[in-house]
């Protein structure tokens, strides 16, 4: 990889985009302004978060809904077990599968108060495995799962995750989408451990492009995630620059993919956090251009 960045790589990235659902008409208008710019880049699905204990059950749903509806993306919908029964998760799934959504992020959730275990619903699903087997038994949904490259912090060991991930996978997961993470090294070990525990399914990095440190560090700390020192000095004196942080954000993230390109990674996962343009920087600098729709094509 002696070009510069991305410059002259064959157009064989694969992309997929993750958003949160709005919480005000202002964030709406922000989020499907994220979808419009992002969409003509051909994402592979784009995904759509589910708030802790459940709380965006409703929201979630209508801005899935509406991307299925209204684009020609495929959606995706995270789903949790938190707070709920069984009965009422495989509700939500059927009215994602009579929405047309055929994609679901399956997920056992953090506890809804944090640092506390987490309890399963008595009549609920016990973790993300068991709400795949449920998925698998309503319709034959696209599921993927998460991962965790340096451990989850409720895994004793890497083997324990690991084993966590094959049952997921064996449940019926297509493929694994990895928590954020900042050292390429990191990624690629969690990579050959998988192979080494038999796990064949594609894995994912997921890919945060970080433009407010103490920020990512309050959400790292619940997840496992490391973030490296050298991070803290990149980001020092530039608290009144956002537009700065921006710029560094977008070049740190794709340096990472650059890496991890290097390493056969051919499909980017990316928290967008709702925010069109460094997503979209982002993908430009690995190579990725508008591709015109069918409807344009024919036109
Ligand atoms: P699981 O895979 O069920 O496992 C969690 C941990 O528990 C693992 O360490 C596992 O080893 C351990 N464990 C599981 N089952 C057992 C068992 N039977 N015995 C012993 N140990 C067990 N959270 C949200 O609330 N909403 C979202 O939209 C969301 N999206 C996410 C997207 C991605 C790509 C990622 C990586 C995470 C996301 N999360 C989301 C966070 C996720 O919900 C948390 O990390 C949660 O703590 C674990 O969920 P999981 O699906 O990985 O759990």
């Amino acid at each position: 990889l002696d070009t510069p960045l991305f410059a002259g790589l064959p157009g064989d990235i694969g992309v997929s985009f993750e958003f949160f659902p709005p919480k005000t008409e202002k964030m709406e208008a922000q989020l499907w302004d994220a979808v419009q710019t992002l969409a003509p880049l051909g994402p592979r699905f784009v995904s759509v978060t589910y708030g802790a204990g459940g709380s965006t059950r409703e929201r979630t749903h209508a801005t899935v809904a509406r991307i299925q509806r209204e684009t020609s993306l495929a959606a995706a919908a995270h789903l949790t077990c938190v707070e709920a029964s069984r009965a009422e998760i495989d509700a939500v799934a059927e009215e994602y599968w009579a929405a047309g959504v055929r994609h679901i992020v399956a997920l056992r959730g953090d506890p809804p108060v944090a640092g506390e275990p987490f309890r399963a619903h008595p009549e609920g699903y016990a973790n993300a495995a068991d709400l795949v087997a449920g998925l698998r038994k309503l319709h034959p949904f696209e599921i993927s799962v998460a991962a965790y490259p340096e451990c989850h912090p409720d895994s004793g060991t890497q083997v324990a995750d690991l084993d966590n991930l094959k049952r997921k996978l064996d449940a019926g997961a297509t493929r694994a989408i990895t928590q954020f993470f900042f050292s390429p090294d990191c990624f690629f070990r969690f990579r050959d451990a998988a192979a080494a525990a038999g796990i064949e399914s594609e894995i994912v990095p997921g890919i945060l492009p970080v433009s407010n440190v103490a920020q990512t560090r309050k959400f790292a700390g619940l997840c496992g995630a490391e973030i490296p020192g050298w991070m803290d000095r990149l980001f020092e004196g530039l608290d009144d620059r956002p537009a700065a942080r921006q710029l560094i954000a977008a070049t740190l993230a794709a340096e990472l993919c650059r890496k991890l390109y290097a390493g056969g990674v051919r499909h980017f996962h990316f928290y967008t956090l709702n925010r069109a343009e460094l997503a979209y920087a982002i993908c430009h600098l690995l190579g990725l251009r508008p591709v015109a729709t069918a409807q344009e094509k024919a036109a």
